[in-house]
């Protein structure tokens, strides 16, 4: 039976396990899936699933593995790579209604939340207790904490805390055949292979994270951010090679170029210092007097290095201004260009500067505008590469601009994500940082979760590499590139 149909088949064995409101089939209202954040990448689910609880998700699972019907998790549909994108005769399995907080457990620093509990709202439950959770993407008022064990999410905080998987004590997960298995807890690390941390940034595939452990931190005693402001990005990326060679490790250290402040004046008026052609945010947080010190030596270190203006916040009312532009800079360049790709890739911190002077090559050679935004602590970049989409030919040129950048990446060490994944949308750039017999072996290990390929298929990686092909042990080449009919990508 043709995929579709033995789907259309399954639908009221859907509603036995969901019930019917937690079945969605009319094609009106599972078109409202149809993206990720990445929006270009679109296709409409065969079914949406709503379940409610962890066996629910189990039941589902097992009836797509019985069947052979490819299944995709969703949570909050934020994700930048499109990960989430919904397979036309699959289940869209969709955590929205997995939103409670189990537990917050201050004696053991630790929360127990559902995979659809939005990522700011574990540190709502926390604060009143003194605590929070660390990872804080950008999305954290919507991204669910499910998304970011899957895309093991980082944030403007990470260089100091870590990712995703520096905060992740156990998870329990359905597995792609439907099993419930427990990975980790609350104890110290369990002997044995570290399945939890391979778990968290599988993008989906192998399997579907449905109650999550995450650490708990004492909120800091003193925060204080500081904005410097530079002619050039040179002199600002120099101030952060200082800083950070000079023994500070502050919680966040951002920078933004003349063209993304330029775009975020436009947006949200955020009265950056004029005439900059680089700010740098740098905020400290930990005891008071150490936050103190590690202050004096960053102002004299961005003075050192030419900064003209620092202002400085220690309420949280005068960080959020300060934070306004930063946190504005992706959407605000819509300000400034009808289109835009939003680039994701990292280099080691000492690259950095080396790898914008070629960005700006990139750039002037091909007429096309890149605004840079990053987290210059820890060599993240995410290019804003704008074109006019109403030239013709100006989106080819965008994305070509977009890829060699992550060829840039590659070249000085570094990796084509650095915290928005793989997804279906960078699939093909893996063979360019990751050879054949490294792709076998994640394939392999992926196989082992999920023999069918049934979990979150054609994504993270470039397998199955063709029409008919399983993830596993590849047994030799293909038939059809033997005969010079098709290639691997
Ligand atoms: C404006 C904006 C700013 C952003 N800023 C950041 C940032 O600073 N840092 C950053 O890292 N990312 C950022 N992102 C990207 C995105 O928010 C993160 O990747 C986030 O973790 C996705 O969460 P989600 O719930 O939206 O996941 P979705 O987009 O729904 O899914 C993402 C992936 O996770 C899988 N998945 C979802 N739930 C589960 C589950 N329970 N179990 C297993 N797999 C699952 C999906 O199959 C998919 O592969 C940003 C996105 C936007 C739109």
């Amino acid at each position: 039976m043709p995929e579709t149909q033995t789907l259309r088949a399954l639908i009221p064995r859907l509603r036995a396990i969901c019930g019917d409101d937690g079945v969605i089939t009319d094609s009106a209202q599972r078109r409202t899936y149809e993206s990720d954040g990445l929006a270009y990448h679109a296709s409409v689910p065969g079914v949406v699933v709503l379940p409610t609880s962890t066996e629910q998700v189990a039941d589902v699972v097992r009836l797509c593995s019985e069947n052979g019907i490819p299944f995709v998790p969703r949570g909050a549909g934020t994700g930048l790579s499109a990960g989430a994108l919904p397979h036309t005769s699959g289940v869209l399995i969709v955590t929205s209604r997995m939103r409670r907080i189990r537990e917050i457990d201050i004696e053991n620093e630790c929360a127990v939340v559902e995979p659809g509990v939005a990522n700011l709202e574990v540190t709502r439950a926390a604060a009143p207790q003194g605590y929070y959770y660390a990872p804080d993407p950008s999305s954290q008022q919507v991204c669910s904490v499910g998304g970011n064990i899957a895309e093991n999410s980082g944030g403007a905080h990470c260089l100091k805390y870590g990712f995703t998987v520096n905060h992740v004590l156990g998870l329990e997960i359905v597995t792609p055949s439907g099993e419930v298995v427990r990975l980790g807890g609350k104890a110290a690390q369990p002997p044995g292979y570290d399945l939890l941390g391979a778990f968290i940034g599988s993008e989906g595939t192998l399997g579907i994270a449905t109650e999550i452990t995450v650490r708990l931190m004492r909120a800091p005693q003193q925060v204080t951010t500081v904005l410097a402001a530079f002619e050039s990005m040179d002199a600002g990326g120099s101030a952060v090679s200082d800083i950070i060679a000079g023994g500070v490790l502050p919680a966040a250290v951002e920078m933004m170029d003349a063209l993304s402040i330029e775009a975020a004046e436009a947006a949200v008026a955020c009265e950056y210092p004029p005439g900059a052609g680089a700010v740098l945010i740098v905020e400290l947080d930990g005891p008071a007097a150490d936050v103190d010190a590690q202050f004096e030596a960053v102002t004299e270190l961005c003075q050192r290095n030419g900064a003209f203006e620092i202002r400085t916040a220690s309420d949280a009312a005068e960080r959020a201004r300060i934070w306004k532009g930063r946190k504005s800079a992706f959407a605000a360049v819509g300000r400034i260009s009808p289109a835009y790709i939003v680039q994701d890739g990292v280099v080691p911190r000492t690259a950095l500067g080396e790898v914008l002077h070629r960005i700006a090559d990139l750039s002037a050679r091909s007429g096309i505008r890149v605004a840079n935004v990053f987290h210059a602590g820890d060599g993240n970049l995410h290019p804003l590469v704008l074109f006019d989409d109403s030239e013709p030919g100006a989106g080819e040129r965008a994305e070509e601009v977009s890829g060699a950048i992550l060829d840039l990446c590659i070249e000085h060490g570094g990796s084509i994500t650095g915290e928005h994944g793989v997804g279906v949308d960078k699939v093909c750039t893996m063979p360019r940082m990751f050879g054949p017999a490294d792709l076998e072996t994640m394939d392999r290990f992926r196989g082992a979760f999920d023999p069918g390929g049934i979990a979150n298929p054609e994504k993270l990686l470039p397998t199955p590499r063709l029409c008919g092909e399983r993830p596993g042990v590849k047994k030799g080449e293909h038939p059809l590139v033997t005969e010079g009919v098709a290639e691997l990508f």
